[in-house]
């Protein structure tokens, strides 16, 4: 079992927010979004492929767009939230249906929790992490000590 050793580093005032719905889901994140929208305006935006076309054309802002999820889309924001390029998560994922690409979006989940990264994975705990006044200012955040990690293998 690994030990993670952490350390302290601090989330931006602007933050990257990523958006993830999936198909029966896409309208709810729309109607979400298009509520929150001055708040979106503020950071910048980066959503899997329909996703990401869906909110650019909903709030006519900028929004970057992946791959679609089941052809990789997932696994590129996994990748980001990695690299440190994404700070927060909103993923309406389906609870009533299974999804060709399940590994990837356990995947993505998985990613997000050991990067320790604000998720929300419904319109409840998305509206908590939009009011909250972390979203617009700078503050700790405490992620795997990777230097450290590599040092012990
Ligand atoms: P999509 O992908 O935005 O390209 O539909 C979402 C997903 O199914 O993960």
């Amino acid at each position: 079992m690994i030990q993670l050793p952490f350390t302290q580093t601090e989330l931006p005032a602007q933050k990257h927010i990523a958006l993830v719905a999936h198909d029966h889901c896409k309208q709810h994140l729309l109607d979400w979004a298009k509520r929150h929208r001055a708040q979106l305006a503020e950071h910048s935006l980066v959503a899997t492929g329909t996703t990401g076309k869906l909110l650019r054309e909903t709030l006519e802002l900028e929004v970057i767009a992946m791959l679609s999820g089941p052809l990789g889309g997932d696994q590129q924001l996994g990748a980001w939230i990695a690299e440190r390029k994404i700070d927060m998560l909103v993923f309406f994922w389906d609870p009533f249906e299974p999804q060709p690409h399940d590994p990837d979006i356990k995947a993505l989940l998985r990613v997000a929790a050991v990067w320790n990264i604000p998720v929300a994975c419904n319109e409840a705990s998305a509206d908590f992490l939009i009011s909250s006044p972390l979203l617009s200012q700078a503050h700790p955040h405490r992620i795997p000590d990777y230097a450290h990690y590599l040092g012990k293998r």
